[in-house]
């Protein structure tokens, strides 16, 4: 009769949900957001793991990581090998996840409450693919909420997908859309208007923004305005379209110019005046001009990094389930993912 091997690894059963969330320098917020955590998945009956991805912080968020993966075997850490922000983090966690069923993701600063995951799971069970959520109140600044609300109904009216107003990464997603998502080559990526695009049965559940638990936003403004660019470069054709209707209405102009010119000249003999006229004329189509080759660089910009094919990200270390599984040499890229990097 054949002997169970008593040494053997008891196989851990797969989770049902990842509750996915990239960190980087939150040495602050991550006690509070593992207390959280841990709450939400002592109350729940599903079977639910943790992906935390450092992205190549500098504090101590690292080696809490460690210590955390190594003593509770529901936390999987992944660790990037610098930073690359926070939507490349985020791709390297959605590809990490093992869930059967659903990933859920939130921000590790706690805006984004993980108890409302039984809220969205039991959307997720009617039929729904993806569970959004809306963003009904916002407690941050005036300039940023402004700024985001701007945004938005901007990209509502330019974007070739419809992408939900007020809405952020924070979802839950299935198993077939995280892996959609994870087989999307872009380097320049807006993970919001991508799980738009995926399409399948979504709907929002509106939530109320919390302010950040602790420390300070590590979205700096430069970060912002490059995730708002990728959003509108990438999911609209608009900003190449108005370039050409401006030409056009600077080539009517110009024409009529020259028509009302030429009779001047021969029904009046009258010789055109205005050095300041033309100078101003100049220089403001040279600006436009700027502003158009701008628009177009743009573009030739996403062109020129996607044709590179970098992979997204390169992952120093991976920790689960209390082993450890440094990773080294060729191997440092996640498999899956041969896309090319972010632009630094
Ligand atoms: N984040 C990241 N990499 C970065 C910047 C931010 O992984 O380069 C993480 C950060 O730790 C947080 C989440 O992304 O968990 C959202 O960032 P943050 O709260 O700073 O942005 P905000 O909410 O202010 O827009
Ligand atoms: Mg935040």
């Amino acid at each position: 009769m054949p002997v169970a091997n008593q040494s053997s690894v008891i196989a851990l059963p797969q989770p049902q949900i990842s509750i996915v969330a990239p960190l980087y320098n939150e040495t602050e917020s991550l006690p509070h957001l593992v207390t959280r955590l841990n709450a939400v998945m002592d109350a729940s009956p599903l079977m639910i793991e943790v992906v935390l991805i450092d992205d190549g912080s500098r504090d101590n968020t690292a080696v809490l990581m460690q210590q955390l993966a190594l003593t509770d075997g529901r936390y999987h850490c992944v660790f990037l090998s610098r930073n690359y922000g926070h939507q490349i983090a985020l791709t390297a966690g959605l590809a990490a996840a093992v869930a059967t069923e659903a990933l859920f993701i939130i921000d590790g600063d706690l805006q984004d409450p993980p108890e409302l995951l039984t809220q969205f799971y039991q959307k997720f069970r009617e039929g729904y693919d993806v569970v959004y959520a809306i963003r009904k109140k916002r407690k941050e600044s005036w300039f940023k909420r402004m700024a985001y609300s701007t945004f938005y109904r901007l990209m509502r009216s330019i974007s070739y997908v419809e992408i939900p107003l007020d809405s952020g990464d924070f979802s839950l997603i299935s198993r077939r859309v995280a892996d959609v998502l994870s087989q999307m080559p872009e380097e320049s990526r807006f993970i919001r208007g991508m799980r738009s695009w995926i399409g399948f049965r979504q709907i929002g559940v509106e939530y109320e923004r919390d302010a950040r638990q602790a420390g300070e936003s590590k979205y700096s403004f430069k970060m912002l305005r490059r995730l708002a660019y990728n959003g509108i470069f990438n999911f609209s054709e608009y900003p190449v379209k108005i370039v050409t209707r401006l030409g056009m209405i600077t080539l009517t102009v110009a024409i009529l110019y020259l028509i009302q010119t030429l009779i001047k000249k021969f029904m009046y003999g009258d010789v055109p005046q205005g050095f300041t006229a033309t100078l101003f004329v100049i220089v403001l189509f040279s600006g436009v001009q700027l502003i158009a080759l701008g628009m177009i660089g743009e573009y030739v910009l996403r062109i020129f990094f996607q044709t590179k094919g970098r992979p997204l990200y390169v992952v120093r270390e991976v920790i689960r389930r209390q082993e450890r599984q440094p990773i080294s040499g060729a191997n440092t890229v996640l498999p899956k993912y041969t896309e090319p990097n972010q632009p630094l």
